[in-house]
Protein backbone atom coordinates (compact mmCIF):
# COMPACT_ATOMS: atom_id res chain seq x y z
CA UNK A 1 0.00 0.00 0.00
CA UNK A 2 1.49 3.60 -0.83
CA UNK A 3 2.68 5.79 2.38
CA UNK A 4 0.07 8.33 2.74
CA UNK A 5 0.47 11.00 5.22
CA UNK A 6 -1.49 14.09 5.93
CA UNK A 7 -0.86 17.75 7.24
CA UNK A 8 -3.61 19.08 8.98
CA UNK A 9 -3.77 22.51 9.76
CA UNK A 10 -6.90 24.82 10.99
CA UNK A 11 -6.46 27.52 9.23
CA UNK A 12 -6.92 30.14 12.06
CA UNK A 13 -3.63 32.15 12.01
CA UNK A 14 -0.03 31.99 10.12
CA UNK A 15 1.53 28.58 10.91
CA UNK A 16 4.69 28.69 12.95
CA UNK A 17 7.94 26.80 13.25
CA UNK A 18 6.65 24.38 15.42
CA UNK A 19 3.52 23.83 12.74
CA UNK A 20 6.40 23.16 10.30
CA UNK A 21 8.57 20.41 11.99
CA UNK A 22 4.68 18.31 11.23
CA UNK A 23 4.51 19.34 8.13
CA UNK A 24 7.85 18.33 7.33
CA UNK A 25 8.06 15.33 9.30
CA UNK A 26 4.85 13.98 7.38
CA UNK A 27 6.85 14.94 4.18
CA UNK A 28 10.18 13.52 4.61
CA UNK A 29 8.84 10.53 5.72
CA UNK A 30 6.50 9.94 2.72
CA UNK A 31 9.49 10.94 0.62
CA UNK A 32 11.48 8.43 1.68
CA UNK A 33 9.25 5.44 1.43
CA UNK A 34 8.20 7.31 -2.31
CA UNK A 35 4.87 8.36 -0.73
CA UNK A 36 1.78 10.52 -0.97
CA UNK A 37 1.64 13.55 1.15
CA UNK A 38 -1.85 15.37 1.53
CA UNK A 39 -2.57 19.00 2.77
CA UNK A 40 -5.99 18.40 4.86
CA UNK A 41 -7.49 21.94 6.17
CA UNK A 42 -9.49 21.42 9.01
CA UNK A 43 -11.65 24.19 8.50
CA UNK A 44 -15.05 22.62 9.88
CA UNK A 45 -14.86 25.76 12.25
CA UNK A 46 -16.20 28.16 9.77
CA UNK A 47 -16.52 31.19 11.99
CA UNK A 48 -12.76 31.06 12.77
CA UNK A 49 -10.99 29.53 9.87
CA UNK A 50 -10.27 31.73 6.95
CA UNK A 51 -8.91 31.28 3.16
CA UNK A 52 -6.62 33.45 3.43
CA UNK A 53 -4.63 31.60 6.13
CA UNK A 54 -5.35 28.52 4.05
CA UNK A 55 -3.51 30.62 0.99
CA UNK A 56 -0.70 31.72 3.42
CA UNK A 57 -0.12 27.90 4.96
CA UNK A 58 -0.06 26.57 1.04
CA UNK A 59 2.90 29.22 -0.02
CA UNK A 60 4.47 28.57 3.45
CA UNK A 61 4.58 25.10 2.69
CA UNK A 62 5.64 25.98 -1.45
CA UNK A 63 8.44 28.17 0.10
CA UNK A 64 10.05 25.32 2.67
CA UNK A 65 10.11 22.71 -0.82
CA UNK A 66 6.66 20.82 0.04
CA UNK A 67 4.27 20.26 -2.98
CA UNK A 68 1.62 18.28 -1.48
CA UNK A 69 -0.40 15.85 -4.08
CA UNK A 70 -3.57 16.93 -3.34
CA UNK A 71 -5.54 19.07 -1.23
CA UNK A 72 -8.53 18.56 1.05
CA UNK A 73 -10.87 21.10 2.81
CA UNK A 74 -13.59 19.44 5.26
CA UNK A 75 -15.58 22.35 5.13
CA UNK A 76 -16.20 20.68 1.66
CA UNK A 77 -16.84 17.21 3.20
CA UNK A 78 -20.09 17.58 5.82
CA UNK A 79 -22.22 15.28 3.88
CA UNK A 80 -19.29 12.79 4.72
CA UNK A 81 -19.07 13.68 8.26
CA UNK A 82 -22.84 13.35 8.68
CA UNK A 83 -23.12 9.85 7.10
CA UNK A 84 -20.65 8.73 9.45
CA UNK A 85 -22.59 10.21 12.45
CA UNK A 86 -25.44 8.87 11.36
CA UNK A 87 -23.78 5.33 11.03
CA UNK A 88 -22.80 5.71 15.24
CA UNK A 89 -26.29 7.10 15.92
CA UNK A 90 -27.29 3.92 14.17
CA UNK A 91 -25.29 1.35 16.19
CA UNK A 92 -26.04 3.21 19.65
CA UNK A 93 -22.64 4.58 19.73
CA UNK A 94 -23.96 8.36 19.49
CA UNK A 95 -25.84 9.60 22.20
CA UNK A 96 -27.54 12.72 23.20
CA UNK A 97 -26.12 14.91 26.25
CA UNK A 98 -28.18 17.98 27.21
CA UNK A 99 -25.82 19.17 30.11
CA UNK A 100 -24.83 22.61 30.19
CA UNK A 101 -21.12 23.95 30.66
CA UNK A 102 -22.25 25.01 34.89
CA UNK A 103 -23.82 21.44 35.17
CA UNK A 104 -21.11 19.50 33.82
CA UNK A 105 -18.48 21.15 35.80
CA UNK A 106 -20.71 21.03 38.95
CA UNK A 107 -20.69 17.33 38.11
CA UNK A 108 -16.73 17.05 37.76
CA UNK A 109 -16.28 19.11 41.54
CA UNK A 110 -18.11 16.31 43.02
CA UNK A 111 -16.67 13.54 41.10
CA UNK A 112 -13.19 15.05 42.13
CA UNK A 113 -14.44 15.14 45.93
CA UNK A 114 -15.48 11.72 45.77
CA UNK A 115 -11.82 10.81 44.67
CA UNK A 116 -13.51 9.59 41.55
CA UNK A 117 -11.68 10.30 38.43
CA UNK A 118 -12.91 13.34 36.83
CA UNK A 119 -14.72 12.24 33.53
CA UNK A 120 -18.11 12.11 32.26
CA UNK A 121 -20.13 9.73 34.10
CA UNK A 122 -22.68 8.95 30.95
CA UNK A 123 -25.89 10.71 32.80
CA UNK A 124 -27.08 11.40 29.42
CA UNK A 125 -27.41 7.40 28.59
CA UNK A 126 -29.64 7.04 31.66
CA UNK A 127 -32.47 9.52 30.36
CA UNK A 128 -35.85 8.31 29.85
CA UNK A 129 -37.53 8.92 26.10
CA UNK A 130 -40.04 11.75 28.10
CA UNK A 131 -37.32 13.49 29.46
CA UNK A 132 -35.74 13.79 26.14
CA UNK A 133 -38.65 14.63 24.66
CA UNK A 134 -39.15 17.83 27.67
CA UNK A 135 -35.83 19.32 26.75
CA UNK A 136 -36.66 19.51 22.95
CA UNK A 137 -40.12 20.59 23.61
CA UNK A 138 -37.61 23.51 26.01
CA UNK A 139 -35.75 23.61 22.61
CA UNK A 140 -33.16 22.25 24.33
CA UNK A 141 -30.40 20.98 21.82
CA UNK A 142 -27.98 18.15 22.47
CA UNK A 143 -24.50 17.76 22.06
CA UNK A 144 -23.42 14.16 20.76
CA UNK A 145 -20.92 11.86 22.67
CA UNK A 146 -19.32 8.62 21.03
CA UNK A 147 -19.68 5.90 23.72
CA UNK A 148 -15.98 4.46 23.97
CA UNK A 149 -15.93 1.12 24.60
CA UNK A 150 -14.62 0.85 27.91
CA UNK A 151 -17.36 -1.51 29.39
CA UNK A 152 -18.43 -5.19 29.22
CA UNK A 153 -21.72 -4.78 29.41
CA UNK A 154 -23.40 -1.77 31.74
CA UNK A 155 -21.79 1.34 30.25
CA UNK A 156 -22.12 2.99 33.63
CA UNK A 157 -19.18 0.43 34.92
CA UNK A 158 -16.18 1.42 33.23
CA UNK A 159 -12.84 -0.89 33.57
CA UNK A 160 -9.49 -0.65 32.20
CA UNK A 161 -9.35 -0.62 28.57
CA UNK A 162 -6.04 -0.28 26.93
CA UNK A 163 -5.54 0.60 23.92
CA UNK A 164 -2.16 0.11 22.21
CA UNK A 165 -0.07 1.12 19.31
CA UNK A 166 3.21 0.71 18.53
CA UNK A 167 3.77 4.02 17.63
CA UNK A 168 6.01 5.13 14.79
CA UNK A 169 8.43 7.52 16.97
CA UNK A 170 7.95 6.43 20.11
CA UNK A 171 7.54 2.86 20.39
CA UNK A 172 4.63 0.83 22.55
CA UNK A 173 2.17 3.14 23.65
CA UNK A 174 -1.30 2.63 25.65
CA UNK A 175 -3.86 5.00 26.61
CA UNK A 176 -6.73 3.18 29.05
CA UNK A 177 -10.19 4.58 27.63
CA UNK A 178 -11.63 4.20 31.18
CA UNK A 179 -9.83 7.39 32.15
CA UNK A 180 -11.26 9.90 29.84
CA UNK A 181 -14.69 10.99 29.26
CA UNK A 182 -16.67 10.04 26.02
CA UNK A 183 -15.51 12.44 23.62
CA UNK A 184 -17.89 15.22 22.44
CA UNK A 185 -18.14 15.12 18.30
CA UNK A 186 -20.95 17.03 17.72
CA UNK A 187 -21.69 20.79 19.23
CA UNK A 188 -24.83 22.01 20.50
CA UNK A 189 -24.87 24.22 16.85
CA UNK A 190 -24.64 20.84 14.95
CA UNK A 191 -20.60 21.29 13.99
CA UNK A 192 -18.36 18.85 14.16
CA UNK A 193 -15.68 18.77 16.56
CA UNK A 194 -12.09 17.71 14.83
CA UNK A 195 -12.01 13.97 15.97
CA UNK A 196 -14.78 12.44 13.93
CA UNK A 197 -13.91 14.38 10.68
CA UNK A 198 -10.23 13.57 10.98
CA UNK A 199 -11.03 9.75 11.24
CA UNK A 200 -13.40 9.68 8.39
CA UNK A 201 -11.09 11.65 6.06
CA UNK A 202 -8.00 9.73 7.14
CA UNK A 203 -10.54 6.20 6.01
CA UNK A 204 -12.11 7.90 3.22
CA UNK A 205 -8.37 9.65 2.13
CA UNK A 206 -6.39 6.41 2.28
CA UNK A 207 -3.92 7.97 4.76
CA UNK A 208 -1.66 5.04 6.19
CA UNK A 209 0.46 6.93 8.97
CA UNK A 210 -1.18 9.68 10.99
CA UNK A 211 1.95 11.74 12.42
CA UNK A 212 1.42 14.56 14.35
CA UNK A 213 2.25 16.49 17.53
CA UNK A 214 2.64 14.31 21.19
CA UNK A 215 -0.70 16.45 22.54
CA UNK A 216 -2.73 14.19 20.49
CA UNK A 217 -1.46 10.95 22.00
CA UNK A 218 -5.01 10.73 24.10
CA UNK A 219 -6.73 11.99 21.72
CA UNK A 220 -5.35 8.96 19.26
CA UNK A 221 -6.35 6.11 21.82
CA UNK A 222 -10.27 7.92 21.57
CA UNK A 223 -9.64 7.92 17.57
CA UNK A 224 -8.57 4.26 17.54
CA UNK A 225 -11.76 3.55 19.07
CA UNK A 226 -13.84 5.29 16.50
CA UNK A 227 -11.94 3.79 13.68
CA UNK A 228 -12.91 0.65 15.03
CA UNK A 229 -16.12 1.81 15.42
CA UNK A 230 -16.84 2.81 11.78
CA UNK A 231 -15.88 -0.93 10.49
CA UNK A 232 -12.09 0.27 9.74
CA UNK A 233 -8.39 -0.91 11.36
CA UNK A 234 -6.89 2.39 11.98
CA UNK A 235 -3.53 3.64 10.70
CA UNK A 236 -0.48 3.79 12.18
CA UNK A 237 0.48 6.50 14.61
CA UNK A 238 3.77 8.29 15.08
CA UNK A 239 3.55 11.45 17.89
CA UNK A 240 6.60 14.14 17.62
CA UNK A 241 7.99 16.22 20.18
CA UNK A 242 6.74 19.62 19.83
CA UNK A 243 9.18 22.43 19.86
CA UNK A 244 9.05 25.30 22.89
CA UNK A 245 11.44 28.67 23.13
CA UNK A 246 14.17 29.03 25.20
CA UNK A 247 11.64 29.39 27.93
CA UNK A 248 10.10 26.39 27.60
CA UNK A 249 6.23 28.44 26.33
CA UNK A 250 4.75 26.47 23.74
CA UNK A 251 4.48 28.28 20.08
CA UNK A 252 1.25 29.43 19.25
CA UNK A 253 -0.56 30.11 15.88
CA UNK A 254 -2.43 33.15 17.34
CA UNK A 255 0.30 35.46 18.47
CA UNK A 256 2.03 35.07 14.89
CA UNK A 257 5.31 34.43 16.95
CA UNK A 258 7.89 33.01 14.34
CA UNK A 259 5.35 32.43 11.97
CA UNK A 260 6.85 31.03 8.71
CA UNK A 261 5.64 33.69 6.62
CA UNK A 262 7.59 36.38 9.12
CA UNK A 263 10.59 34.55 8.97
CA UNK A 264 10.49 34.21 5.27
CA UNK A 265 9.84 38.22 5.27
CA UNK A 266 12.95 38.46 7.34
CA UNK A 267 15.29 37.02 5.06
CA UNK A 268 15.63 33.42 6.65
CA UNK A 269 16.07 31.02 4.24
CA UNK A 270 13.73 27.83 3.98
CA UNK A 271 16.22 25.48 4.38
CA UNK A 272 17.65 27.41 8.11
CA UNK A 273 13.71 26.53 8.99
CA UNK A 274 13.60 22.97 7.43
CA UNK A 275 16.78 22.13 8.73
CA UNK A 276 15.87 23.17 12.44
CA UNK A 277 12.54 22.31 12.59
CA UNK A 278 13.49 18.79 11.67
CA UNK A 279 16.47 18.04 13.34
CA UNK A 280 15.82 19.90 16.67
CA UNK A 281 15.12 17.97 19.32
CA UNK A 282 16.49 14.74 17.88
CA UNK A 283 19.93 12.37 18.40
CA UNK A 284 21.07 14.28 15.00
CA UNK A 285 23.22 17.60 15.36
CA UNK A 286 21.63 20.59 14.19
CA UNK A 287 23.50 21.39 11.30
CA UNK A 288 22.39 23.75 7.64
CA UNK A 289 21.26 21.18 5.18
CA UNK A 290 21.37 22.50 1.97
CA UNK A 291 18.38 21.04 0.24
CA UNK A 292 15.43 18.61 0.58
CA UNK A 293 16.74 15.52 -0.91
CA UNK A 294 19.71 15.76 1.42
CA UNK A 295 17.23 16.12 4.82
CA UNK A 296 15.25 13.29 3.30
CA UNK A 297 18.40 11.21 3.33
CA UNK A 298 19.05 11.61 6.48
CA UNK A 299 15.98 11.58 8.06
CA UNK A 300 15.18 8.96 10.94
CA UNK A 301 12.01 9.09 12.74
CA UNK A 302 12.34 7.61 15.70
CA UNK A 303 15.50 9.59 16.10
CA UNK A 304 13.36 11.82 17.68
CA UNK A 305 13.31 12.59 21.69
CA UNK A 306 9.93 12.43 23.95
CA UNK A 307 10.56 15.64 25.60
CA UNK A 308 9.74 18.80 24.17
CA UNK A 309 12.72 20.49 21.85
CA UNK A 310 13.73 23.93 23.06
CA UNK A 311 14.86 26.34 20.56
CA UNK A 312 16.27 29.33 19.80
CA UNK A 313 15.64 31.98 17.25
CA UNK A 314 19.28 33.17 17.06
CA UNK A 315 20.05 29.49 15.67
CA UNK A 316 18.17 30.56 12.26
CA UNK A 317 20.74 32.96 11.97
CA UNK A 318 23.63 30.79 12.32
CA UNK A 319 22.21 28.20 9.72
CA UNK A 320 21.26 30.97 7.70
CA UNK A 321 25.13 32.11 7.62
CA UNK A 322 26.22 28.76 7.18
CA UNK A 323 23.60 28.29 4.18
CA UNK A 324 25.17 31.24 2.02
CA UNK A 325 28.50 30.47 3.10
CA UNK A 326 28.36 27.29 0.83
CA UNK A 327 25.46 28.74 -1.69
CA UNK A 328 26.72 28.29 -5.16
CA UNK A 329 26.66 31.17 -7.51
CA UNK A 330 24.04 29.11 -9.84
CA UNK A 331 21.43 28.82 -6.68
CA UNK A 332 21.49 32.57 -5.64
CA UNK A 333 21.65 34.06 -9.22
CA UNK A 334 17.90 34.93 -9.57
CA UNK A 335 17.42 36.50 -6.03
CA UNK A 336 20.95 38.68 -6.95
CA UNK A 337 19.18 39.40 -10.13
CA UNK A 338 16.14 40.78 -7.90
CA UNK A 339 18.45 42.80 -5.86
CA UNK A 340 20.09 44.43 -9.01
CA UNK A 341 22.83 42.14 -8.44
CA UNK A 342 23.84 41.20 -12.02
CA UNK A 343 26.31 41.49 -15.12
CA UNK A 344 29.95 39.91 -15.53
CA UNK A 345 30.78 40.68 -12.59
CA UNK A 346 28.12 38.88 -10.54
CA UNK A 347 29.94 35.72 -9.67
CA UNK A 348 32.79 36.48 -8.38
CA UNK A 349 30.64 39.46 -6.21
CA UNK A 350 28.89 37.04 -4.68
CA UNK A 351 31.52 34.04 -4.31
CA UNK A 352 33.71 36.83 -2.70
CA UNK A 353 30.94 38.34 -0.30
CA UNK A 354 28.74 35.09 0.60
CA UNK A 355 30.99 34.12 3.75
CA UNK A 356 30.14 38.32 4.97
CA UNK A 357 26.62 38.19 4.82
CA UNK A 358 23.83 37.17 7.37
CA UNK A 359 20.67 37.64 4.56
CA UNK A 360 20.95 36.91 0.78
CA UNK A 361 19.54 40.72 1.11
CA UNK A 362 23.12 42.12 2.61
CA UNK A 363 24.49 41.57 -0.81
CA UNK A 364 22.49 44.27 -2.14
CA UNK A 365 24.90 46.86 0.36
CA UNK A 366 28.14 45.19 -0.71
CA UNK A 367 26.77 45.30 -4.15
CA UNK A 368 26.76 48.67 -3.88
CA UNK A 369 30.11 49.33 -1.90
CA UNK A 370 31.73 47.56 -4.82
CA UNK A 371 29.82 49.63 -7.79
CA UNK A 372 29.14 52.81 -6.16
CA UNK A 373 31.82 53.07 -2.98
CA UNK A 374 31.67 53.74 0.65
CA UNK A 375 28.11 54.89 2.00
CA UNK A 376 30.02 58.14 3.07
CA UNK A 377 33.65 59.66 2.89
CA UNK A 378 35.50 58.03 5.51
CA UNK A 379 37.17 60.59 7.82
CA UNK A 380 41.04 60.00 7.91
CA UNK A 381 43.41 60.94 10.50
CA UNK A 382 46.08 63.05 8.68
CA UNK A 383 48.66 60.57 8.80
CA UNK A 384 46.34 57.62 7.53
CA UNK A 385 44.73 60.13 4.33
CA UNK A 386 48.45 60.40 3.54
CA UNK A 387 49.51 56.96 3.47
CA UNK A 388 46.18 55.42 1.85
CA UNK A 389 47.37 58.68 -0.96
CA UNK A 390 50.82 57.08 -1.68
CA UNK A 391 49.30 53.78 -1.83
CA UNK A 392 47.24 54.28 -4.45
CA UNK A 393 50.04 55.89 -5.78
CA UNK A 394 51.83 52.00 -5.83
CA UNK A 395 48.69 50.25 -7.43
CA UNK A 396 49.85 48.13 -9.91
CA UNK A 397 48.88 48.16 -13.68
CA UNK A 398 46.55 45.76 -14.59
CA UNK A 399 44.92 42.87 -15.26
CA UNK A 400 44.24 42.00 -12.07
CA UNK A 401 43.43 38.85 -10.27
CA UNK A 402 42.92 37.67 -6.90
CA UNK A 403 47.30 37.93 -6.31
CA UNK A 404 46.81 41.49 -6.82
CA UNK A 405 46.24 42.67 -3.21
CA UNK A 406 48.99 41.05 -1.84
CA UNK A 407 51.68 42.36 -4.65
CA UNK A 408 50.03 45.62 -4.15
CA UNK A 409 50.11 45.32 0.02
CA UNK A 410 53.82 44.18 -0.21
CA UNK A 411 55.39 47.08 -2.40
CA UNK A 412 53.36 49.38 0.13
CA UNK A 413 54.65 47.78 3.07
CA UNK A 414 57.98 47.83 1.33
CA UNK A 415 57.72 51.82 1.21
CA UNK A 416 55.77 53.31 3.85
CA UNK A 417 57.10 50.62 6.58
CA UNK A 418 53.54 50.02 7.70
CA UNK A 419 53.07 46.39 8.54
CA UNK A 420 50.20 44.71 9.98
CA UNK A 421 46.89 46.65 11.32
CA UNK A 422 48.03 49.83 10.20
CA UNK A 423 48.93 48.62 6.74
CA UNK A 424 45.36 46.97 5.99
CA UNK A 425 42.93 48.55 7.98
CA UNK A 426 43.37 52.48 6.03
CA UNK A 427 42.76 50.99 2.57
CA UNK A 428 40.00 48.51 3.72
CA UNK A 429 38.41 51.79 4.79
CA UNK A 430 39.29 53.49 1.94
CA UNK A 431 37.87 50.51 -0.26
CA UNK A 432 34.71 49.68 1.35
CA UNK A 433 34.14 51.94 3.76
CA UNK A 434 33.44 49.58 6.97
CA UNK A 435 36.60 48.19 9.16
CA UNK A 436 35.45 44.35 8.33
CA UNK A 437 34.10 42.66 5.16
CA UNK A 438 35.07 39.75 2.72
CA UNK A 439 38.52 39.44 1.76
CA UNK A 440 40.04 42.26 -0.42
CA UNK A 441 42.12 40.11 -2.56
CA UNK A 442 38.91 39.31 -3.75
CA UNK A 443 37.08 42.58 -3.83
CA UNK A 444 40.16 44.23 -5.41
CA UNK A 445 40.00 43.00 -8.67
CA UNK A 446 36.15 43.53 -8.61
CA UNK A 447 36.92 47.45 -7.72
CA UNK A 448 39.60 47.44 -10.86
CA UNK A 449 42.27 49.91 -10.96
CA UNK A 450 39.54 52.99 -11.89
CA UNK A 451 37.00 52.32 -9.24
CA UNK A 452 39.93 51.54 -7.12
CA UNK A 453 41.30 55.08 -8.21
CA UNK A 454 38.03 56.84 -7.48
CA UNK A 455 38.20 55.93 -3.78
CA UNK A 456 40.99 57.99 -2.99
CA UNK A 457 40.50 59.77 -0.50
N1 LIG B 1 -6.00 20.14 13.07
C1 LIG B 1 -5.31 19.30 14.00
C2 LIG B 1 -4.19 20.11 14.64
O1 LIG B 1 -3.75 21.06 14.03
C3 LIG B 1 -4.76 18.12 13.28
C4 LIG B 1 -4.23 17.06 14.15
C5 LIG B 1 -3.97 15.82 13.33
O2 LIG B 1 -2.99 15.83 12.60
O3 LIG B 1 -4.76 14.89 13.37
O4 LIG B 1 -3.78 19.83 15.74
Amino acid sequence: MTTTVRFAPSPTGFIHIGNSRTALFNWLYAKKRGGRFILRFDDTDLARSKREFADQIEADLAWLGIAPDRIERQSARFDAYDAAAEKLKQAGLLYACYETPEELERRRRIRLQRRLPPVYGREALKLSEAEKAQFEAEERKPHWRFLLPNFESDPAETRRTEIQWNDIVRGDETVDLASLSDPVLIREDGTYLYTLPSVVDDIDMGVTDVIRGDDHITNTGAQIALFRALGVEPPAFGHHNLLTTSTGEGLSKRTGALSIKSLCEDGIEPMAVASLATLIGTSEAVSAVPGMDDLTAGFDITRSSRSAAKFDPAELLVLNRALLRDMPFEAAKERLVALGVSGERAEPFWLAIRGNIEKLSDAKDWWSIVTAGPRRPVDFSDDDREFVRTAFELLPSEPWDHGTWKVWTEVVKAQTGRKGKALFAPLRLALTGVPSGPELADLLPLLGREGTLARRP
